[in-house]
């Protein structure tokens, strides 16, 4: 058994945590994404116990347990460098708001299965047999690659705006079909996602575009509709997926698949989208910026790049978002891209980025008075190093002079 201070891993955590709760007299099992992850043959990012015991027993069983949703009857337990969330059986009260129950009661596996959203998110797993406990068909349906509502299902969007989210987010990224009924109800609370805060809808965008396969859940999230409350902007029939294919079949920051989709559905972005989708999404200002720049970056690489001079491209190239501007750019124009791809291995040759031959301190030291035209020489000295036309340190410091002498 491991220390407690050496990291351990989190099945083996999971388990120790079940095993103890067996000793016990209890029921424990591991439940949600962790069997469903496991029985499609992928690595489970993290583990839930399910249990009959209630949280203060769970409390008395494990020193260190605390209450994250406590009313909602979840505990977190810590081995081993390990969290493992520990729940008690439950089945959910009414929904009042569309967004949580108002009311939990402690109560069997069953009920426990029948609160929970997708049949493949239903399973319940014996840790040491793999013995499966799956009221509603989860195993068929993961094999078939359906995802299916567990119970009535519109009831069960009714229930919950969010689930309409996390529907299109695992159909994505198993490649699942969403199945008919399922669908329907999707379809018909797609209008709004009344109760769901910008946070959640914000954090699960994030989750579907980031993944691999963002372009089926951008396309689900158009057929279904909810592109409209999702990005708080008319429906769109564009069709055109161009610019997500370019990002490739790999995990990437949200904020380059958001610009990709941002240009599928319009051709480009600007300041005004950003200021919508930061109140859309709950953007942070890095977020903000980042996407504001991919955008500025792709404009002018398909507005500008042939007009610019050697110094201008190479300003241009060293921009956080000008790989993937150039990629989502090359949609449009290939050739153009091909072109740029091109010129950038002389550009590159000849460094994107030299370290400048002077900066401010030289300036003073050759007898200029500090002030605000000391960015404007400063960056036109830079130009002429970009363009070449400096070669050195001491041509660099005489055209600053002659710069300086001119103002
Ligand atoms: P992931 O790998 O994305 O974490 P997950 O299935 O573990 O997938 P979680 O959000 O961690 O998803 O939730 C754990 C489990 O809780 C789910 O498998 C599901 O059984 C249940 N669950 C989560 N959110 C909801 C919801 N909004 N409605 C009903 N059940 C839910
Ligand atoms: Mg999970």
């Amino acid at each position: 058994m491991s220390s407690g201070r050496d990291q351990i891993e989190p099945r083996v955590a999971a388990t120790w945590v079940a095993e103890r709760l067996r000793t016990h007299g209890h029921a424990a099992f591991f439940a949600g994404g962790c069997v469903r992850d496991r029985l499609l043959g992928l690595e489970p990012s993290d583990f839930d116990v399910v249990t009959d015991a209630r949280p203060d027993r769970i409390r008395e069983l494990f020193n260190n347990a605390v209450g994250v949703g406590e009313s909602f009857g979840v505990m977190l337990v810590r081995r081993g460098g390990q969290a493992i969330e520990v729940a008690t059986f439950r089945s959910d009260g009414a929904y009042e708001d569309g967004r949580r129950p108002v009311s939990v009661t402690y109560s069997d596996d069953r009920s426990d299965a029948a609160r929970r959203d997708f049949t493949v998110n239903a399973i319940f797993e014996d840790p040491w047999t793999l013995e499966l406990v799956d009221h509603f068909g989860g195993e068929a349906d993961l094999r078939s690659g359906i995802l299916r509502a567990v119970g009535v299902a519109a009831d069960r969007f009714a229930e919950d705006h969010l689930r309409a989210l996390r529907a299109v987010r695992f159909a994505a990224r198993f490649d699942f079909e969403v199945e008919a009924d399922t669908a329907a109800a999707i379809r018909a609370c797609s209008g709004d996602l009344e109760g769901v805060s910008r946070e959640r809808i914000g954090g699960e965008i994030r989750r579907m575009l980031m993944h691999r396969n963002r372009t089926r859940a951008c396309e689900l999230l158009e057929g279904f509709g909810l592109d409209v409350p999702v990005l708080q902007e008319p429906a769109c029939d564009s069709g055109d997926r161009t610019a997500l294919d370019a990002l490739g079949a790999v995990d990437r920051p949200p904020m380059d698949a958001l610009a990709a989709w941002v240009i599928d559905r319009h051709g480009e972005g600007d300041r005004q989208i950003c200021d919508r989708l930061r109140d859309a999404l709950l953007l942070s200002n890095h977020e903000h910026a980042a996407l504001l720049d991919l955008f500025d970056v792709h404009r002018l690489i398909l507005a500008e790049w042939r007009a610019l001079g050697v110094a201008g491209r190479k300003r241009l190239a060293v921009r956080p978002g000008f790989k993937v501007a150039l990629a989502l750019a090359g949609v449009r124009e290939p050739s153009l891209a091909a072109e740029i791809e091109e010129a950038l291995e002389s550009l590159r040759a000849d460094g994107l980025a030299p370290t400048p031959f002077i900066d401010g301190n030289d300036l003073i030291e050759a007898g200029l008075t500090p002030g605000p035209r000391f960015k404007s020489i400063l960056h036109a000295v830079y130009d002429a190093q970009l363009d070449g036309t400096l070669t050195d340190r001491s041509q660099a410091l005489a055209l600053a002079r002659s710069l300086g002498a001119d103002h």
